[in-house]
């Protein structure tokens, strides 16, 4: 019935964790959830009610533009200038995506043939991997390892796998680890991609997701990353928003025209009302930002102690809201994820979820109040792991 690339999707591996959450949610106990990263607190009320003016200007009910209204890529850069210090041209350097999820899974149609290889790292938001299998090519895993600061040994990749290689993923802040890339990193990676011809897709989506005065830098703020790359931010963690699917690529000239011929083949672009809202979110006070994050800190820093008190040996992170714990001995991360729904109920994602070399970790998010931390933690103890 299925066509091949939905016949070859990896087997879905948070389902026994989905039938146990339900089986302790029908016995009536308390779930605390701290699986999905999806920020619990709403939408600011300033953006919710530019949606609600621009939803009743008819202007709006049309079909959008397909590369994103003007005014929203106008913002969009202007924002990049403020916030990152790099200067894009709204005009040909910015496209409007419908959530940066969208913008992942459609880049590999605009530039992989079948057997190009893709570079993809591993733990990692699984999107890189099945955009680049749908699009018939080939991933090459790079592995993040905690000796590395979870960032990529572009030295280990093997010649013939560099010969093929035409693009590569990043993502820092870095979900699922809450890893942080340093601007060398990225000079690393764009003499590396330029050294290579590969073009290079960083994933922005915690550009302000951050934390103890830490920022976030823009990969495009790097010399020459403009040749080689594009970076995508997305509204969805940053407002509160990923309900409204509002994102936007900004690069690379020709690679931001490549996905944009893909796009207006595929979608329509997203809703001009949305774009109006996500206007009033890049260009408004920016104090729901870091009122968000001193929430997230103030949770990341309750977890973080729990964590530590129950013998889990786990860093402070300066960005994301993720933690990401190396288990105990004697698990592997689905085992322990199943202890802690079934004996605590308390939900966290096995690393091996994003991808094999997650195996050895869980992931809490930090997407529920200070108190019902305190009450996982409490519970936590009591399970004396
Ligand atoms: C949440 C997330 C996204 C998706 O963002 P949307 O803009 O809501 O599609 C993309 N990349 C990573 C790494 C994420 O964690």
């Amino acid at each position: 019935m299925y066509a091949d690339r939905i016949n070859a999707l990896p087997p879905y591996l948070f389902a026994a964790i989905d039938e146990s959450k339900a089986r302790m949610l029908a016995k009536g106990v308390d779930v605390i959830d701290l699986g999905i990263g999806d920020p619990d607190q709403p939408t600011p009320s300033h953006i919710v009610e530019s949606m609600c003016q621009a939803v009743r200007d008819p202007a709006t009910h049309r079909y959008p533009s397909y590369t994103g209204m003007l005014e929203f890529r106008k913002a969009a850069a202007r924002w990049c200038k403020e916030t990152k210090d790099i200067n894009i041209d709204p005009a040909n350097q910015t496209l409007t995506l419908i959530g940066s999820k969208e913008g992942v899974a459609h880049i590999p149609l605009a530039f992989i043939n079948p057997d190009d290889v893709v570079l993809c790292p591993d733990p990692a938001y699984p999107v890189y991997k099945i955009g680049t299998q749908f699009a018939g090519g080939e991933p090459f895993i790079m592995p993040l390892l905690e000796e590395n600061g979870f960032l990529p040994d572009l030295d280990a990749i093997p010649a013939d796998m560099l010969a093929r290689a035409k693009l590569m993923f990043i993502n820092y802040p870095n979900n699922p680890t809450s890893a942080i890339a340093d601007r060398s990193f990225f000079e690393e990676v764009v003499e590396f991609a330029k050294d290579n011809n590969i073009i290079v897709v960083h994933d922005n989506a915690y550009s302000e997701m951050v934390y103890d005065g830490y920022q976030a830098p823009s990969f495009l703020s790097v010399d020459g990353a403009m040749d080689v790359g594009i970076e995508l931010y997305s509204l969805s963690k940053t407002y509160n928003m990923t309900g409204w699917r509002l994102a936007f690529a900004v690069g690379n000239e020709t690679l931001i025209r490549g996905l944009g011929k893909v796009k207006s083949n595929i979608d329509s672009g997203a809703f001009d009302a949305i774009q109006k809202a996500g206007i009033t979110a890049l260009t408004g006070s920016q104090q729901c930002v870091s009122d968000m994050n001193l929430i997230y800190e103030k949770r990341r820093d309750v977890l973080l102690k729990g964590l530590r008190g129950i013998g889990l040996d786990v860093k402070t992170q300066k960005a994301t809201f993720y933690m990401w714990a190396p288990i105990p001995s004697g698990y592997d991360s689905m085992g322990f994820s199943q202890l802690l729904l079934e004996k605590a109920g308390i939900v966290a994602t096995p690393g091996v979820g994003f991808g094999q070399y997650g195996e050895g970790y869980i992931r809490f998010a930090l997407t529920q109040s200070v108190d019902r931390i305190n009450e996982a933690v409490a519970r936590m103890e009591k399970l004396r792991i």
